[in-house]
Parts: structure tokens; sequence; C-alpha cells
């Protein structure tokens, strides 16, 4: 095969213990998916799940023990963090049921939904797509992935993004609304799910800007965490 020019190289992360990458293929994120953050945006948390997507190279990978840096992006002046759990997915399928899920997942990581929150929120009044304030460049910071098998129980799991070493957000990750099992149950019933596909499972109360020169440390129990510094 020969193309006009030189194929964008396929974007990985790695995994714990495995010399091969985690070759990315599409990254879902969920919206408004614990109770607290969804009442803090203005609405009850009693909605059916609902998804969005980044472009796979927007993610960014962040070493163990690295400090990654990502730019301050353009057009915004509300940079927003968003600590998530990111379930990736090893098996593919459609229509999987919530208990089947597990069967269906490689291994977890940290990550960062950062967002353009004052271009969302300009999107979201003209019921216009969502794409300029979350699917932007270096929009998806992401450590590496544990494998399920060395995980303990996720579900019991704190996650947590302190900024600069102050505490922004700290949540459990057995307040989401629509667990893990009832994502992939929601999502494969839209899209089918493939290997390689990234699920950020959405972010718990305490989202807030970042400006240039802050560093966010973020965790999930169980999982390696990651530290992103804003240029
Ligand atoms: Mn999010």
């Amino acid at each position: 095969m020969n193309y006009l020019f030189p194929p964008a190289p396929v974007v990985s992360v790695p995994v714990l213990g495995r010399a091969e990458r985690f070759p990315v293929h599409r990254v879902y994120c969920v919206g408004r998916n614990y109770e607290d953050h969804a009442k803090e945006m203005g609405f009850t948390g009693r909605e059916a799940p609902f998804f969005f997507l980044k472009p796979a190279d927007a993610i960014v990978v962040v070493d163990a023990g690295q400090t990654a840096t990502i730019p301050y992006p353009s057009l915004t002046k509300n940079l927003h963090h968003e600590i998530e759990l990111v379930v990736a997915i090893g098996t593919g399928g459609a229509n999987i049921a919530a208990a089947d899920a597990n069967q269906h997942i490689l291994g977890y990581a940290v990550g960062l939904d950062m967002t353009r929150r004052d271009l969302q929120g300009e999107m979201k009044k003209q019921g216009r797509p969502w794409c300029i304030g979350k699917a932007y460049d270096h929009s998806a910071p992401i450590g590496p992935i544990t494998p399920a098998d060395q995980v303990g129980d996720i579900t019991q799991s704190a996650l947590w993004v302190q900024v600069n070493g102050s505490d922004r957000q700290r949540s459990q990750v057995s307040k989401l609304i629509w667990n893990i099992g009832e994502i992939i149950e929601h999502l494969s019933a839209a899209w089918t799910l493939l290997p390689g596909d990234l699920i950020y499972t959405g972010t718990p109360e305490g989202v807030g800007a970042v400006v240039s020169g802050d560093t966010m440390t973020c965790g999930v129990d169980g999982l390696t965490g990651i530290t992103v510094r804003v240029a």
C-alpha cells in the first residue's frame, strides 16, 4: 500500500508489566455521571447516560513517575480539569449486557478529561456539538493501563486531583450514577466496541480552572497516578 503522505502514527498507551502497548482505537467519554457534578453543572443527575468522543490523537501519555506537559490550549480563558477513571476495552462487542461487561475490560487507567469550559458552555447554550470544548488537541492525558486482574475492586477506589498540592476533586468510583457495566451496556448498544477503545467514565464534583504553570496530580486507588503540568 502506498500513501500520498505518511499515515498518522498509532496512538498507544503503556500497559503495566507488558512490553506490548495498547493501541488506541476510539476515546469515548460519559457526560455528567456523578450526581454532585451534574448538580454543579445545573442538572439533576437523573438522566440516561450520554456520550461524546475525543479523537485518539488527543491522548497525552503520562509515563509512570514522569510529569507530562500540556500546552494551555487556544481560544479558551477557562480550562477545566476533570479527573476520571478510564476503562480500556480489550475484547470488542455490540449489545453487551452489563453482567458480561467485565469480560471485555482489559484494564483501567487514570485520565483527565480536559475541557475548554467557556467554549463548551457557549456550544451548550446554542445547542451545538461540544467538540470544540472537549475534543481539542492534548485534551486527554492518561496514565499507564493496569490490567484488570491486577486491580482489586475498582468500584471501591477513591479518585482525586490536586492542583499545586491542594485538593480540587476527591470522590469515590462507587458514586458513579451509571456503573462500569451499565456504561458498557449503553455504549455498546450505540456503537460496536473494539479492542483499543478507551472509556472516560465521568468526573465527580469539584471541576475548576487551571492556568499556565499549574501542576495537576491525579490518582485512582490501585492505579498508577499521573502528574500533568500546564505550560
Ligand atoms: Mn468528563
